[in-house]
């Protein structure tokens, strides 16, 4: 966290650092909670839109009421970018649980807790957007759909943090992490494209995907610059025999990659990643315009 970090909550913006929640929260418990990642740039947040209304889906979905409506929850975003010290940065916005009983049941959780966190994200060091990341294959599996459904952004990321540490372990840049039936998923933050015979491949979310918001501008840009698109299934060696292959995310944007289980691609970056970063740069300037 940067000195410059601010947190919104319960109406009034003070310094993250200061910031605190109950250590009755559930959200801290037991991970009963929901999140979303938003990118600003020139004090523009980047889709606020998309992000708001996968945040209310998540909500839905795990019946949790979001404590505030979501123009009003906007509203708090413009605020806190108003006194964010920094043209670009990122948001993490947080509903949990609320305050409850020790105990899983969250029936006397009364009052779910909103934050929202401004702070600067430094990601895609070393170069890693230059020469392309070194992926290695988790042996850390993706929870299914039929766990729990993976357009859920849920506060429970323990297979994304294990498998992100078998990645550092390993001395690779990031991990992918498979489903139950050994096919592949996405990066532990970001979704996964890779490039077949000029085709743009990506596993839909019923594989244990996010249905990330950088995803689907990708779709949106390949659309438009005539890159065929295709949902489907992935497995390893999709990804070893790839003409190229490159990961989206709101914090990674996109990032090509190198490598995989140290198999080096064919091309990196490839065409149709510089085609669509290029793409998706344009975009980012037309929506947030200083
Ligand atoms: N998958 C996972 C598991 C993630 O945490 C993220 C980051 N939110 C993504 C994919 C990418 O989604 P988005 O483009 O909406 O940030």
């Amino acid at each position: 966290m940067s000195d410059q970090a601010l947190c919104w909550m319960d109406g009034e913006i003070l310094p993250a650092a200061q910031a605190r929640i109950s250590v009755l929260d559930h959200g801290l418990l037991y991970g009963d909670g929901i999140f979303e990642g938003i990118r600003f740039y020139h004090g523009q947040p980047f889709r606020l839109q998309p992000h708001l209304q996968r945040l209310l889906d998540s909500a839905k979905a795990i019946g949790l009421m979001l404590p505030m409506e979501l123009d009003a929850i906007a509203a708090a975003v413009q605020a806190l970018l108003a006194q964010f010290a920094g043209e670009n940065g990122y948001l993490r916005m947080v509903v949990t649980r609320g305050v409850g009983p020790l105990g899983i049941d969250p029936a006397q959780c009364a009052e779910p807790k909103l934050f929202i966190i401004a702070d600067q994200l430094r990601m895609a060091q070393g170069g890693i957007r230059e020469q392309g990341a070194s992926v290695i294959i988790a042996s850390t599996r993706r929870l299914g759909a039929d766990g729990l459904d993976p357009r859920i952004k849920s506060l429970n990321y323990l297979n994304h943090i294990l498998a992100r540490m078998e990645a550092t372990r390993a001395g690779a840049d990031e991990a992918v992490l498979l489903n139950a039936q050994g096919r592949v998923t996405e990066g532990t933050v970001e979704n996964l494209f890779i490039v077949r015979d000029g085709i743009l491949l990506t596993p839909p979310p019923i594989e244990g995907v996010l249905k990330g918001i950088t995803r689907d501008c990708i779709i949106e840009l390949a659309n438009q610059q005539g890159i065929p698109f295709q949902e489907t299934a992935l497995a390893p060696y999709d990804l070893y025999t790839a003409d190229e292959c490159f990961m989206t995310g709101t914090g990674a944007e996109l990032i090509p990659v190198r490598e995989v289980d140290g198999r080096p691609l064919s091309s990196c970056p490839g065409l149709a990643y510089q085609k669509l970063q290029s793409a998706f740069q344009q975009l980012v300037a037309e929506e947030c315009r200083p």
